[in-house]
């Protein structure tokens, strides 16, 4: 059943009065919230990885290799997963063989032994949710650490990581073949509305020096699924009004760098983790495109007070595209 243009309009007046409602009234939950700063002395370093577990294939365990390589070089603090971790259909149990198949013993480098941030895909969505949250895994393996939505405080930059799937209508009004794992979700309304809330406040009270956001689905992408239309619609007027400074997602199995000329803000997508779609893009402004990579990869990120150095690489290793986003351009020297 395709979704009605009629009922398009009634979802799009029913998250704008939840989203309306939610700045007027105060907030009363809190995201969980982590602290990951940087070592000593150091810029915080990181790897970001999305779409990847397919128990080794479609290059997942070259681009693990090279992940590998790169997180030594560069002495990363941790890994963030954009989500689809476990394919085709998430993890069946905390007992799924899977989880070790497509991530303990494929990202195996001493480089990657640190804290891999995660939130949930569609594809995750399609399996046992509770499975992928539980504290169980992280019995099993120490590093990993997935949520629905959450707040990663690194001190000079704080990452918001917000539950996409729930926003796309498609996966409720036609799932067609796929089952998807709603309990927790449901009442789907009040779930975003309280996410949005909490996610407006934590954005809020964040005194970070950069704010970015990370979640599955895109925002801007010239690539195969192309913008997610509720999120532009529901949480870019969140994201502008606090200032954020990137939204990092998954999703379109490719890398790829957006800067929105309007906002500012930096769409970067980073789901190059295992498959990706050769040759399917989409036609986008070349003032904003500043990268488009159909295969397969990765992106590091550099952050210091001053500067977030973002950096793109292929499954050999081989640097795609280089990219240093300023805090101080418009701040005069004396300050
Ligand atoms: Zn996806």
């Amino acid at each position: 059943m395709a979704l009605s243009i009629k009922q398009h309009m009634l979802f799009h007046v029913m998250l704008v009065t939840g989203a309306l409602c939610l700045l007027l009234t105060p907030s009363v939950a809190e995201l969980p919230r982590f602290k990951h700063p940087a070592k000593p002395q150091q810029s915080l370093r990181l790897l970001v990885v999305g779409d990847w577990g397919r128990k080794g294939t479609n290059n997942q365990s070259l681009v693990a290799n090279q992940m590998g390589i790169v997180g030594e070089k560069l002495n990363i603090d941790f890994v963030i997963s954009t989500g689809d971790n476990f394919y085709e259909d998430g993890l069946k149990g905390v007992d799924d063989p899977a989880f070790f198949e497509s991530f303990v013993d494929i990202y195996t480098a001493p480089s990657l032994q640190k804290t891999w941030y995660s939130v949930l895909g569609n594809h995750d969505y399609r399996g046992d949710v509770e499975a992928q949250l539980s504290p169980v895994l992280k019995q099993k393996d120490s590093r990993w650490l997935c949520l629905r939505s959450f707040v990663l405080d690194g001190e000079i930059v704080e990452f918001f990581f917000v539950d996409t799937t729930p926003f796309v209508n498609e996966y409720f009004v036609d799932p067609g073949e796929h089952t998807y794992d709603w309990e927790g979700v449901l009442p789907r309304m009040s779930y975003l509305s309280e996410l949005l809330k909490d996610v407006d406040s934590a954005l809020a009270q964040s005194k970070a020096k950069w704010k970015m956001v990370v979640g599955h689905h895109t925002i801007n992408s010239a690539g195969h699924h192309g913008n997610t239309e509720e999120l532009k619609q529901i949480l870019v007027p969140i994201l502008k009004a606090h200032n954020v400074d990137a939204y990092i997602n998954g999703h379109d199995h490719c890398l790829e760098h957006i800067i929105d000329k309007n906002s500012g803000i930096h769409f970067l997508t980073s789901g190059g983790g295992s498959k990706a779609w050769s040759s399917d893009v989409r036609p986008w402004s070349l003032e904003e495109l500043k990268l488009y990579y159909d295969g397969q990869g990765f992106m590091s990120m550099q952050i210091t007070e001053s500067n977030a150095d973002i950096k793109f690489y292929d499954v050999s290793g081989k640097t795609l595209h280089t990219w240093s986003i300023s805090k101080d351009r418009n701040v005069p020297a004396w300050i």
